[in-house]
């Protein structure tokens, strides 16, 4: 007999083929619902294709953002249907014992006690709040109402409302996902945009941490999402942190933090080699041969560099008061080049936080003719560097990018210099470069932005990488987007 584990295992599967089965039936291009291990899952009904959209829904609550109150009245006054759809949502019991959970409870207390007389009248309780203050702190989208701008997507920028999408709120994270949430259209739909191409009844999935999340540790995620009551368990979760190789100074190979539970039987077999005390790395040619210092003495350079970048990161939160100087963080981010893989999570991070303080700079000159920078450039100077760090930025990206289609599994005898890239400050250019990678159209944007404003007319190069974004930024902005056109008209010329 098949243990039961299985035979719910069985059952399942052939709940999935059978929804598939119905859904083309239907011919209808939708997501459908089904359950797994995983709970309730959304599995792709078809082929996507990059930039395809998978949904698009309408809000079915709208309320202004930091009103609690305004939320649960709404939602009183929605129609029985809206109402179960969003109670459905509820994941995570009321007794919870997370400091988000507590903090919510206090909030719920407080909404219930500024109308009382209308929840007893609606035979509410207190319970009842805190239960729908949790589900909109976990589903809740910041809402335009129109189509947000390249600037304030996926951000809250130019929302002062929140929404509620049911059906979109379904689909389960990923950190490695295959959709995005993309700009509301015009009549404030939230749509669902393929950002790789998804196989029919493949998962789908979207990153609660947004784009940022593919550059971040699996430490750093889980830091995040814990605000959020989550502990993820995707395929990057689980396996090698991909963003934190670096590179053994004896043989040049990349090795990488090995998932915590082979590092765990690694340990309980005995076997050593690279040992650092808190972590396992992946194998190197030359293991065995002083590896382990050389691990230890890079970790420790690691863990002190991401000190001093996000000490760096605090001096730009103040930018009004004073800024740092672009330079420091410069110097960072090469010796880092130099250590760490090239899609390292520090390298990612510093070069775009580079590109926003040159451009943070650019902006306070031309903003302001008094302001003295601490170094000798003009606005369109920062404005160039901004946009060749948004560049390097991107090139980053697209190497993991690359690693993740190829299934490159950060493997033994990866080195960290790509055959296909040459250059200078590696950063070399891609031959060939036809592709673009979907989650670095706004990188694209702002590099476009900067390069325009630099007014420097040597940036062929550049400009090509542009054009080969423009496609992109089609698929994700809409091929009438007034920004987008501006930018293809300046790439365009500057290519003639
Ligand atoms: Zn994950
Ligand atoms: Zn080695």
């Amino acid at each position: 007999m098949l243990p039961v584990a299985s035979l719910t295992h069985l059952l399942l599967v052939s709940s999935v083929l059978l929804l598939l089965f119905v859904s083309n039936l239907r011919a209808e291009p939708v997501v459908i619902d089904t359950h797994s291990a995983r709970g309730r899952i959304t599995v792709a009904d078809r082929n996507y294709e990059v930039g395809e959209e998978v949904l698009a829904e309408a809000a079915s609550l709208v309320w202004p953002a930091n009103s609690d109150s305004s939320f649960v009245l709404k939602f009183l006054e929605g129609g029985e249907e809206e109402r179960e759809a969003i109670l459905q949502l509820a994941h995570l019991p009321t007794d919870a014992k997370t400091e988000r959970i507590a903090r919510l409870r206090a909030a719920a207390e407080e909404v219930y006690d500024s109308m009382r007389e209308r929840m007893e009248a609606a035979g509410w309780e207190e319970e009842d709040v805190h239960r729908l203050l949790i589900i909109k702190d976990t589903n809740c989208f910041p809402f335009y109402g129109r189509r947000a701008s390249g600037y304030e997507e996926g951000t809250s920028v130019g929302a002062d409302r929140l929404a509620l999408f049911p059906r979109c709120a379904k689909v389960n994270h990923s950190c490695r996902p295959n959709v995005m949430f993309s700009s509301q259209t015009e009549d404030g739909k939230l749509r669902l945009i393929a950002m790789r191409r998804i196989e029919r009844g493949e998962e789908v999935t979207f990153s609660y941490l947004g784009e940022d999340g593919d550059v971040m540790s699996r430490e750093e995620r889980r830091e995040r999402m814990r605000g959020k009551d989550f502990l993820c368990s995707c395929a990057r979760c689980e396996g090698v942190d991909d963003v934190r190789g670096i590179r053994c100074p004896a043989c040049g190979i990349i090795r990488y933090p090995l998932p915590e539970t082979a590092a765990k039987e690694e340990e309980e077999a005995g076997s050593a080699g690279g040992v650092v005390e808190r972590e396992k790395w992946t194998a190197c040619r030359c293991e065995g041969e002083g590896g382990g210092d050389s691990v230890r003495d890079l970790v420790e350079w690691e863990e002190e560099a991401g000190r001093r970048m996000l000490q760096f990161l605090g001096k730009c939160r103040d930018f009004d008061r004073q800024l740092p100087d672009p330079r420091e963080l410069e110097e960072m981010v090469k010796e880092a080049q130099g250590k760490l893989s090239p899609s390292h999570f520090l390298v990612a991070q510093g070069q775009e936080l580079l590109a926003k303080v040159w451009s943070s700079y650019a902006h306070r000159m031309e903003k302001r003719e008094d302001f003295v920078a601490p170094f000798l450039l003009s606005s369109r100077d920062c404005r160039g560097r901004a946009a060749r760090s948004f560049f390097l930025a991107i090139r980053v990206r697209e190497e993991l990018e690359e690693k993740w289609e190829e299934g490159r599994e950060c493997s033994k005898e990866e080195t960290g210099v790509n055959s296909k890239r040459g250059g200078e400050e590696g950063g070399g250019r891609r031959e060939g470069g036809e592709r673009a990678v979907f989650s670095c159209t706004r990188l694209a944007f702002s590099a476009a932005e900067n390069l325009m404003r630099s007014e420097m007319k040597e940036w062929r190069e550049e400009a090509e990488d542009v054009t080969r974004y423009v496609k992109m930024m089609k698929r994700r902005y809409g091929e009438d987007d007034e920004d987008v056109r501006k930018i293809e008209r300046f790439v365009n010329e500057l290519i003639v």
